[in-house]
């Protein structure tokens, strides 16, 4: 099969060869090391300040998108969260369950956030935004300038779920002015799920240290504590932070994140190039580097996958709920090729023969 969905990504051989091997104890200076560079490594690549820490949490993405909400937020927060999909809906319920006040910007579709719908809210309402920047259910991704702008006038403290984003799309937390960053390790660190990874700003690693969220297992003051000395409170994913360790210096030695988004971007360029021909639409006019999202002119999308898993050993991501059948994604994450673009352009093609697209 070749895999073009958006997570659990395609791993690289010398990443698969690590998780084959035996998995070590850990409770041990040489395991520390290992964590205390990829903590160095992944303040390097978020462009995070000296200050900054790092939790990484055994779970998938949305255990760190938990662990964010409660170990950061309290009920006298009042967050602003822009919702353009699941992934957004996700943070509202997130929210409501921990009873952390808040308010929704609501978007259709791949509609991209703009300075006109931004200045509807008053920043002086609220005390926290909340955004995936890169709404992975349909391929939009957000201006971090503009919410940057809008978050300064009243100095809110910002979160951003960078989890398909981070990698594949510019970003800063310096310049973007961001507190917490979520990214998880089945998406462009393209190792497998298992790992979610929450960078804190000085002012993120206060507020931890000031709130008292009821938790055990997710009480991020635990795992700061244990952070520094290159340690996790309880037993993690260890085979996975030994592949994590092994990708951030494959993506450093190979030029850092500037070098790994522009390898992401060109692999969207020329798959985004090839399509034109084909009767598909782009979900949205915002698109992140990470996916495409399209929607099919003539048939139904999720026809597309099946046809393409069953008879074209290829995995296209398919969407669920109302888009299921108006909404197909592909990735350019992961240890992708040119060569493998043009197998899947061939088999749209065949499709397109057939009478199927
Ligand atoms: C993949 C993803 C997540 C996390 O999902 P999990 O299944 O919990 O790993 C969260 N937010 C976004 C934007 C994602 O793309």
């Amino acid at each position: 099969m070749i895999n073009f969905t958006i997570g659990p990504v395609q791993s690289s051989k010398e990443i698969r060869r690590i998780g084959g091997e035996q998995v070590p104890y850990f409770r041990t200076q040489e395991f520390s090391n290992l964590m205390l560079e990829n903590e160095k490594l992944i303040k390097k690549f978020m462009d995070a300040t000296e200050e900054s820490k790092v939790a990484f949490i055994t779970g998938s993405g949305t255990a760190s998108m938990e662990a964010t909400i409660m170990n950061l937020l309290t009920k006298e927060d009042k967050a602003l969260i822009v919702n353009g999909g699941g992934f957004g809906h996700r943070f509202v319920e997130l929210c409501e369950l921990y009873e952390v006040p808040c308010d929704q910007i609501i978007l259709d579709v791949g509609q991209p956030l703009t300075e006109e719908i931004l200045n509807k809210y008053n920043p002086s309402d609220y005390s926290t935004f909340i955004v995936n920047v890169h709404e992975t259910t349909t391929g939009v991704h957000y201006d971090l300038k503009l919410i940057h702008d809008f978050c300064k006038r009243n100095s809110l403290f910002l979160i951003v779920d960078a989890i398909s984003s981070f990698l594949a799309d510019e970003l800063s937390m310096k310049d973007d002015g961001i507190d917490v960053v979520i990214t998880g390790s089945q998406k462009a660190l393209a190792c497998p799920p298992g790992i979610s990874i929450i960078t804190l700003s000085e002012k993120a690693v206060e507020r931890v240290y000031q709130n008292n969220p009821k938790c055990l297992y997710l009480n991020l003051k635990e795992a700061l504590e244990n952070a520094k000395r290159g340690q996790t409170p309880f037993t993690p994913a260890v085979s996975i932070l030994r592949q994590i360790n092994a990708r951030l210096k494959q993506i450093d030695n190979a030029g850092g994140t500037a070098s790994e988004v522009k390898r992401i971007s060109a692999l969207a360029k020329y798959f985004r190039e090839s399509i034109k021909d084909l009767p598909f639409e782009y979900v949205t006019n915002s698109p992140s580097n990470a996916i495409t999202a399209l929607s099919p002119l003539n048939a139904s999308a999720n026809d597309i996958f099946l046809e393409l898993k069953d008879n074209y050993g290829i995995w296209i991501c398919p969407n669920g709920g109302e888009l299921k059948d108006k909404v197909f994604r592909v990735g350019h994450i992961g240890d992708l090729t040119n060569e493998d673009y043009d197998k899947l352009i061939e088999a749209f093609k065949d499709l397109q023969k057939k009478g199927l697209i």
